[in-house]
């Protein structure tokens, strides 16, 4: 890239600073530009770098005379100041695409609708326990961009989204992870799944006969994919099934084997420190990079069994009066919901809603007849879980806040049930974010 390029950075978040600071550690001539207030730990790390920004609100004169366009993943491709770029012929890419173009780190991408983060963090675990010099960024800790721009490590472990795939082109994944694909953040794709799925799929855009994708073949919408064209990298696919894959992960006998050049990796489902169908997902998907990464099956065994759940993940908070209390408000959407459910064998009281991003509940009514006891509604607008089961569940309340939802979730149960909050929904019409949605939840339980 010619060096007195000038580049507009938009959004003064993590990915956005992180960008700034590469992009002015490289030369460029960068100015970033955010619609809304910028952060104050942000601003100061910008002045510090001598980084020219703009918050609340967008001088278009100074941001449109750009050669390239770096956008953070919360923005939307429609809004205007994006149109504005994409009509005068400008790039638009995401931090990802960026910083890819300036190390020489081996990068492994996760993605996924659901068990991006866990993943992530998992096999970050794993490689940092086996002694490698390794990173951990992307949507989770600092930007992957800010870390090319400071650190200097071998390896890094990326957790991608959907958002910031659709600002990559050249960016090629040394090794890709594809956990899953259902319907999630389809406001943001013209409601089409379609290209939801495609925008996923970019994970793998660019691999060569050198580079692996590892993949759950449980998954018809990945498989039929992949099935559907002639594949150039090497694949592996996991499986709860018990399916010999010559090269992969599968079950058997109540073990994980995992096969890929050398010795078979071998661990009983007991000994795994996450629990839950989808945590084994995750932990065949971490062993799987884990050994093409040439960790030693013992290492690999110790880190998957001594992993600590990270929190608002099926996390256990307390047993009151022989209840026990389950925070899950990450599940903010049914695909993750419908595991916790499953997950659970207690009679459960299900508190639920917020913001619904298109569920369709059919897919958990079976589950909820069997498991279910009680509903406590949590959400502005109830009517969508109250036309799903009102008929299906004795019970069903409505509260408006996470105190109510919790005095009632814990009077309508008894000693043996299980309270899980996993809303399937956003949290953003009555909390912060997910967050604190589950850090209500905990304070409240603890004050019963
Ligand atoms: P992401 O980063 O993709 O949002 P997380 O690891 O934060 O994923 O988990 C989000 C929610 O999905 C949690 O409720 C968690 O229990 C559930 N979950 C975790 N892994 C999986 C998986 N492989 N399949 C389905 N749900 C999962």
């Amino acid at each position: 890239m010619k060096q007195n390029m000038k580049i507009t950075i938009l959004g003064g978040g993590e990915s956005g600073t992180g960008a700034a600071i590469l992009a002015k550690k490289k030369g460029f001539d960068v100015f970033l530009s955010d619609n809304g207030a910028i952060k104050d730990k942000y601003k100061s790390v910008l002045k510090n770098f001598e980084i020219g920004f703009e918050e609340n609100g967008h001088t278009f004169d100074r941001i449109l005379d750009a050669d390239l366009v770096i956008k953070s993943p919360g923005i939307p491709e429609n809004v205007p100041v994006v149109k504005m770029f994409r009509e005068k012929g400008v790039p638009v890419i995401s931090e990802i695409e960026f910083a890819g173009r300036y190390t020489q780190a081996k990068k492994i991408c996760i993605t996924g609708s659901n068990g991006k983060t866990t993943t992530t963090l998992l096999l970050h675990h794993i490689l940092e326990n086996a002694g490698l010099n390794v990173g951990l960024a992307g949507n989770v800790g600092n930007s992957f961009a800010w870390q090319v721009a400071t650190r200097d490590f071998d390896v890094y472990v990326l957790e991608i989204s959907s958002f910031q795939l659709d600002g990559m082109f050249d960016f090629k994944a040394d090794i890709a992870i594809l956990m899953n694909i259902t319907p999630d953040h389809l406001d943001r794709y013209e409601g089409s799944f379609e290209k939801y799925a495609q925008s996923k799929f970019r994970i793998i855009q660019n691999q060569t006969e050198n580079d692996a994708l590892i993949y759950c073949y449980d998954d018809p919408v990945i498989t039929q994919r992949i099935n559907a064209e002639n594949q150039r990298m090497q694949l592996f696919p996991f499986s709860l099934m018990e399916i010999e894959f010559e090269q992969g992960a599968f079950l058997k006998n109540e073990n994980i084997i995992i096969k890929t050049h050398n010795k078979p990796f071998i661990m009983t489902l007991e000994q795994l420190a996450l629990q839950g169908k989808h945590n084994i997902y995750n932990s065949m998907a971490a062993g799987i990079a884990a050994r093409l990464m040439d960790i030693r099956n013992d290492s690999i065994k110790q880190s998957l069994s001594d992993f600590h759940n990270i929190p608002h993940r099926l996390e256990y908070v307390a047993s009151v009066h022989g209840i026990t209390f389950i925070n899950d408000s990450k599940a903010t959407n049914l695909n993750s919901t419908w595991y916790a459910l499953e997950y659970l064998d207690k009679p459960i009281v299900w508190i639920a809603g917020g913001i619904d991003k298109g569920n369709d509940y059919s897919m958990i009514s079976d589950l909820v007849k069997e498991k279910v006891k009680a509903i406590v509604c949590l959400g502005v607008n109830n009517q969508k879980l109250f036309e799903a089961f009102d008929k299906k569940v004795e019970t069903m309340v409505e509260t408006t806040t996470m105190e109510q939802a919790v005095i009632s979730a814990y009077h309508l149960s008894k000693k043996g049930d299980v309270v899980l909050l996993s809303p399937a929904c956003a949290s953003f019409d009555l909390f912060e974010n997910y967050e604190d949605r589950g850090n209500q939840f905990k304070e409240h339980v603890r004050a019963l």
